[in-house]
């Protein structure tokens, strides 16, 4: 194994071991088989993600060559080991000190090979005897039988002669290659087998010289005459050579991302906003200065992302076939179920009997079955079989201070202690909660406590319609905006109306309509269409875009939606049930500067105690949610609940707000999200995968299938697709829970204070060995 020291930075190690590995082992099976005999021939693999390749060194006996005698070179054939011209083709790797020997003088041919041809990650060039007497009678091998078709190409050509080591041959070889044939007999010179991976490399070099050897004995019969296989199969069997070809090309040069972040680049650090926190949170009032107040009441987003960018990444990603990990490594995930989750296992089997589906929470973890989870401390979950894992559900995102943070817990047990949960009297906590939410949200002038967010956007609809008088409400397609009548609409697949509205009368959702997202256009002609049908009550958004920003919305969206429902005279509604608190103290509306007529909150609006949701906003529109005294008069709009407002969850809230604001919860989050989207966009970029990830503070996106982008703008691509892209993300959700890592269903991660630099490296280690397992890597 390749000594991996220092200052090799971790990453490159790993991958450039992979290729060196792979390069000796090939040459070891082919030595078993007979192929290479001392030093004949060279071989090489492509380093997954980089225009680099590993070689056999020159004139080297490959039955005792270990990895780290394989040399490294790019794609312009210069040795990156040792005398580097200091060109950074390494993602900042310093290679000193690794593969100091001459490479293969072919060096060139292979890199030649590599720069046009995209699908071949494997090249052997061997001396084997059957074709080179082929090579010496300068007799390519027509298509003899439909497996040489499906693996070697059309013909197996001879390549014009060259002295071995020139340029010349390199030139021929790389003009020769660029057909799509997979294996070549060089002009007195022996044969060049391609392969889109080690294995296959091998067996193209085997196959080309089973081939040879029939060709010739064919040839020096009798009569000489060779028949070869049908025209019409050969092109079939060619079908299907190209089509692999094309599908692993496709995934080299659409996937293949830019060094994004650099092997040296310092991660950003939540430890470090964390002391910043603590030293201020400290200081006696007064003497923090705006810089110190920053580090904990700054917004958690500290860079905008690109959203462009993010959105061309993830069209890209779609347009590839669905890659996941290899069978192997998949089996091996399954087995960690099997053998490691027996008691979850058990559980799931009686649950199945007595609850449909077997599973009451739409997050819990499915596949294959879900895992019963006995304690949640910080950043760890335990499950009944004690297997500790990172959590990054973060109960579906109301935890910013981490799970059952002690100094909440401990305020929370003193007032049930005293009052009970319930009383269905007024409680102080009801207005400490509301009066907290003020404080830092300022446009919430008013709160109204409710159950859930699903209840707040119910009722948030129905006062905006009360208020205005209208009836029609937008919403952006593919948002969730919770399980009500009038919202399940255009759910997760924007455009596709009430694809999700079974159970649903027509009457509750005619209503409602949807805009695609971040479509402006889009979005107005529904408000003047709108005005034929009474005019519209509510544009409810989500204000990082739909599922927490998987669309992400471009920077100055919620600003331009404001604009249009002022100018048509609707109620903008920020549904923040996830961002508020988790964006910074102030929400999303704080971050983007957009003062909504109402918010809705949910999760963190209860600290992660039952009971999370809310609505808030003017003065004036929050009067018709008038209750007690003022409910009396009949204006206003029934909503409520017998354990709505109790002084647990509010309790909870409330010191869940002053503990988030006193130590910068959010901030500290957020840039644990940094950390980890950097980090797995620095292993992303280390395998060359198509993945894509980004983040907005603590929310971070890692989207493997891209199946939240399908749309029905799209429809085929949908119905093709969207099964196998689904099964995707649930299996690398799988996988990553196998390493120790709980997502929100495979493709999304919520940060929290208790993620620590450590705890996120630990993450990124574990995400490092699922990701090195994806095919093709
Ligand atoms: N709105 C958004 C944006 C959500 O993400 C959710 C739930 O995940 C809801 C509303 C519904 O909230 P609840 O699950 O509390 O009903």
């Amino acid at each position: 194994m390749v000594s991996c020291r220092p200052p090799w930075p971790i990453l490159l190690c790993v991958e450039h071991r992979t290729a060196r590995e792979h390069v000796v082992r090939m040459c070891r099976t082919m030595l078993e088989r007979g192929y290479l005999k001392a030093t004949e021939g060279n071989v090489s693999v492509r380093v997954a993600g980089h225009r680099l390749y590993a070689v056999t060194p020159s004139n080297y006996d490959y039955a005792r060559m270990r990895a780290e005698d394989v040399c490294l070179m790019d794609f312009d054939a210069r040795h990156v080991t040792g005398e580097s011209d200091g060109t950074d083709v390494t993602g900042g790797a310093d290679l000193a000190g690794e593969g100091r020997l001459a490479p293969s003088v072919e060096a060139g041919m292979h890199a030649g090979i590599y720069r046009e041809r995209p699908d071949v990650h494997a090249i052997v060039h061997t001396h084997q005897p059957y074709a080179s007497a082929l090579a010496f009678l300068r007799r390519p091998i027509p298509a003899l039988t439909d497996e040489q078709a499906r693996f070697l190409g059309r013909r197996v050509a001879i390549v014009d002669y060259a002295p071995s080591g020139t340029g010349f041959l390199a030139r021929n070889v790389r003009r020769a290659v660029a057909g799509g044939d997979n294996a070549f007999i060089l002009a007195n010179h022996g044969v060049v087998a391609l392969g889109t991976d080690p294995d296959r490399a091998v067996f193209t070099m085997a196959l080309l010289e089973k081939v040879s050897l029939a060709y010739l004995l064919a040839l020096t019969t009798e009569s000489g005459k060779v028949h070869t296989v049908p025209a019409a199969i050969r092109e079939i069997a060619l079908t299907k050579l190209r089509a692999d070809q094309k599908r692993i090309a496709a995934q080299v040069t659409q996937g293949l991302p830019p060094v994004r972040v650099a092997a040296t680049e310092p991660l950003p650090s939540a430890d470090a906003v964390a002391v910043a926190a603590a030293t201020v949170a400290e200081e006696p009032a007064g003497e923090g200065g705006a810089g110190d107040e920053d580090a904990r009441l700054a917004h958690a987003i500290s860079a905008y992302p690109d959203v462009d960018d993010v959105m061309r990444r993830l069209r890209a990603l779609l347009r590839q076939p669905v890659r996941g990990l290899r069978h192997d490594a998949m089996l091996d995930v399954l087995q960690y179920f099997e053998t490691r989750c027996r008691s979850s296992r058990e559980i799931a089997e009686r649950a199945r009997r007595r609850i449909p589906g077997g599973v009451q929470h739409n997050l819990a973890f499915n596949y294959p079955f879900p895992l019963a989870i006995d304690k949640a401390a910080g950043a760890h979950l335990v499950d009944r079989d004690g297997n500790v894992y990172l959590d990054f559900l973060q109960a579906g995102g109301p935890t910013i201070l981490g799970s059952n943070y002690a100094p909440v817990r401990e305020q929370v047990e003193a007032v049930v202690r005293e009052s009970g949960p319930v009383t269905g009297l007024f409680h102080e906590y009801e207005l400490k909660l509301a009066e907290a939410i003020h404080r830092h949200v300022p446009h919430v002038e008013q709160y109204r406590s409710l159950g859930s967010g699903t209840e707040a956007v119910m009722a948030a609809v129905r006062g905006a319609r009360a208020f205005t008088g209208r009836k029609m409400v937008i919403k952006v397609g593919g948002a969730y905006h919770g399980w009500s009548d009038t919202m399940v609409y255009g759910l997760r697949v924007p455009g596709s109306f009430r694809m999700n509205a079974k159970g649903i009368p027509f009457g509750a959702t005619s209503r409602t309509r949807e805009a695609f997202p971040h479509d402006l256009g889009r979005l107005r002609r529904k408000l003047v269409e709108n005005r034929a049908l009474g005019g519209t009550a509510a544009v409810v958004v989500e204000p990082l875009g739909p599922e927490s920003g998987t669309r992400p919305v471009p920077f100055g969206f919620n600003a331009a939606v404001r604009a249009l429902c002022d100018e048509f005279g609707a109620l903008l509604v920020f549904d923040e049930v996830v961002t508020g608190f988790r964006v910074g103290m102030g929400g999303a509306s704080g971050y983007f500067g957009v003062t909504p007529d109402l918010t809705v909150f949910g999760k963190a609006v209860s600290g992660g105690y039952p009971m999370a949701g809310g609505v808030g906003g003017r003065a004036d529109v929050m009067a018709v949610f008038g209750s007690g005294l003022d409910g009396r008069s009949g204006a206003h709009v029934q909503v409520g609940g017998t354990l709505s407002a109790n002084p647990l969850s509010c309790a909870a809230g409330y010191f869940a707000i002053e503990e988030m604001a006193r130590t910068g919860a959010p901030v500290i989050a957020g840039r644990a999200g940094d950390r980890l989207a950097r980090g797995l966009q620095r292993i992303l970029d280390g395998y060359g995968l198509p993945y894509v990830a980004w983040n907005t503070g603590s929310i971070v996106h890692l989207e493997c299938s891209g199946v939240m982008l399908l749309d029905m703008h799209h429809p085929v691509q949908l119905m093709r697709e969207n099964k196998a892209r689904k099964q995707l993300m649930e299996r690398m959700g799988a996988a990553y829970a196998a390493h120790g890592i709980i997502t929100l269903a495979g493709s999304r991660l919520y940060t929290s204070m208790a993620d620590t630099d450590a705890v996120i490296d630990d993450a990124l280690v574990r995400f490092d060995q699922v990701l090195s397992q994806v095919e093709g890597v």
